[in-house]
């Protein structure tokens, strides 16, 4: 099979390398040349890890290198494609664009796939003339480390396309779960649902961080409790995307004050070395003061 990745950046360059792993033929495009090299260091550098920690073998890493080209013309890497998917910046406009562009060189047959986290997929095939061929397929950072996928489904989307784009993700190694095109699809609005109810009950003192964390990672077999997850994907990125959900799905979403506050002074998580934590050399090492300040409960509760 033929497949086109469209960017090169984190999540492409992990898209082409388990494609490129699963034997299919894959082009990776990016704007420049450079950006284009950096991806495919990237998975060179991937597999190399690999081969090293006894994952890979060294013939399985040249097999997959030799599976690779990287180019930064549209044209060629699309027009043989049985898949192309995209995973270019995350705006409406140059998701539309891209799979408008796509749609002038591939054949009739092929499917176009959106690697979006949050747009909506059908607002996005709206772009192609044939947008029954449009799918969302969602990978996880890092993306030859995780199983899921899932499948978004848009209002256009066929059934032949669904099998197709079924198939293709069974056939990387990966698991595929479907979920209609709705707004946070089924992951991250699930994720963030439990993520800005651990923030609400830092807010109300309810518990300390540290505490609500080891309740999910011990009580729930989380591998890392929702609080810490929050600091980890960056405070920032979790209020835009409450602020997205909450206007698309209601109050329930409404992002508590406390991560506002926290976003407002630059503490956002890990990247900036605090968040809910404090963060040295990207290990948790303490709280954040807005908790453990008094041991006045009722001063905790105010925050
Ligand atoms: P990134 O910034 O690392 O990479 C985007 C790449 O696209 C850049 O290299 C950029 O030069 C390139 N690009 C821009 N316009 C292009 C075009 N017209 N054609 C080809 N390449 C183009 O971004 P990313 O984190 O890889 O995210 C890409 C998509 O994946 C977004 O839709 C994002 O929401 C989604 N996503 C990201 C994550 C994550 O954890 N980073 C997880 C799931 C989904």
């Amino acid at each position: 099979m033929h497949v086109a990745v469209l960017g090169a950046g984190t999540m492409g360059h992990g898209i082409a390398q388990v494609s490129a792993m699963a034997g299919h033929d894959v082009w990776i495009r990016d704007i420049e040349r450079e950006f284009v090299d950096d991806g495919l260091d990237a998975i060179a550098e991937n597999l190399q890890g690999g081969v090293e920690r006894d994952k890979v073998t060294q013939e399985e890493k040249a097999a997959t290198l030799d599976r690779l080209a990287g180019t930064t013309s549209l044209e060629a890497a699309v027009s043989d494609a049985d898949i192309v998917i995209e995973a270019v910046p995350e705006e409406m406009a140059i998701k539309q664009e891209t799979f408008e562009a796509v749609e002038e060189h591939v054949d009739d047959d092929a499917i176009v796939a959106s690697n979006t986290s949050s747009l909506s997929l059908t607002e996005i095939a709206s772009a192609l003339d044939r947008p029954e061929r449009a799918v969302g397929l969602h990978f996880f950072n890092p993306v030859h480390i995780m199983e899921l996928v899932e499948i978004v489904v848009a209002e256009q989307t066929s059934e032949a396309t669904l099998d197709a784009a079924r198939e293709f993700v069974e056939g990387i190694d990966r698991t595929p779960v479907e979920v209609t095109d709705s707004p946070g699809f089924a992951s991250s609005r699930l994720g963030v649902a439990l993520g800005v109810e651990a923030m609400r009950m830092v807010q109300e003192g309810v518990a300390s961080p540290e505490d609500i964390d080891a309740a999910m990672e011990l009580g729930y077999n989380h591998p890392e409790g929702p609080i810490a997850l929050g600091d980890v994907v960056g405070l920032d990125v979790r209020l835009d995307i409450l602020e997205h959900l909450r206007e698309e799905l209601g109050e329930r979403f409404r992002p508590p004050q406390i991560l506002k506050r926290k976003v407002r002074a630059g503490k956002l998580g890990k990247k900036t070395g605090e968040g809910f934590y404090v963060w040295e050399d990207g290990e948790i090492v303490g709280t954040s003061g807005d908790w453990g300040r008094s041991d006045d409960r009722s001063r905790r509760v105010r925050l």
